[in-house]
């Protein structure tokens, strides 16, 4: 097996606000033109500090269709509702991974005691692309817990690698994904190195959530930085320079055409036509305010 080289280490480009609750930097597809399928938008909210307010702050209902939304909390807590009927509280550590496919409605906001409280908070959302076959397919939502999650424990406690989706060293996300993901945050004590090994087509990247790491034995990465990987290789080291926490991303491409409008993501125009129809008719279902 040969090296994953990096093909660029970049810094975040300039926040926009998502409603008003997430200040994002958007690696990709606008800061950044990578094509990283399946993972076709990369939204990382950077820490940032929000004052106390009685009502919380985040983005009303809005649809999705096409694809799945991940949402992984650093700090602070968001709570989510769809027109499916679920709901729940992404608190640092979880994950949500919601199955938009035919058509949801969502809103996402702060938490209600995070929001009166006030405080640090950092979060990635991530879009993740369904294949033409599943794009119509039922939506769902699946949950999971910091406390429940998949973790393989780095030898003599220099860290630990969570497993959100794929397996790693025998231990297997409970995320169901429906085309090859592999996804792991890797919390690692300084000094510490770890190995990774992903297929040489996979579309790999990482963002470096806190902490500097050196990668490859080579290039160092800085916290809120994203690194990108060629498809040249398989394996790729990761050593902590410092406590670090490493959000590692690698899925296997989907080569199908994108035809992406505002929440929509389907392969076509007439199915972003049909889409837009649909939300207007009212087929995306019903979400109280
Ligand atoms: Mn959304």
């Amino acid at each position: 097996m040969t090296t994953k080289n990096i093909s660029r280490i970049l810094n975040p480009p300039a926040p926009h606000m998502v409603g008003d609750g997430f200040r994002v930097h958007n690696f990709f597809p606008n800061g950044y033109q990578l094509d990283m399928s399946p993972f076709y938008m990369l939204d990382y909210n950077a820490k940032i500090e929000f004052s106390a307010r009685n009502h919380p702050r985040g983005v009303g209902i809005h649809p999705h269709r096409g694809f799945e939304t991940v949402t992984i909390a650093y700090h602070g807590a968001i709570a989510h509702h769809d027109s499916a009927g679920n709901s729940g509280i992404i608190y640092p550590g979880d994950v949500q991974w919601m199955t938009a496919a035919s058509g949801i409605l969502h809103k996402e906001y702060h938490e209600e005691n995070f929001s009166k409280k006030g405080g640090l908070f950092q979060m990635v959302q991530l879009w993740v692309n369904l294949p033409a076959k599943d794009k119509m397919s039922r939506p769902k939502y699946q949950d999971v817990k910091q406390s429940e999650m998949a973790k393989f424990f780095l030898p003599n406690h220099t860290g630990t690698i969570e497993i959100i989706a794929g397996s790693f060293e025998g231990q297997k996300g409970s995320i169901s994904t429906f085309t090859p993901i592999e996804m792991y945050n890797a919390r690692l004590n300084k000094g510490s190195k770890v190995s990774l090994n992903f297929p040489k087509k996979f579309n790999t990247s990482l963002v470096v959530i806190d902490g500097n790491i050196q990668i490859n034995d080579l290039d160092v990465a800085t916290a809120d930085q994203m690194v990108s990987f060629k498809n040249d290789g398989e394996l790729i080291s990761i050593e902590a320079l410092t406590d670090a926490i490493v959000l590692i991303l690698s899925g296997e491409p989907i080569n199908e055409p994108i035809a992406a409008y505002g929440p929509f993501l389907m392969n076509n125009n007439e199915e972003i036509k049909q889409a837009i129809a649909d939300y207007n008719e009212g087929r995306f279902g019903y979400l109280e305010e």
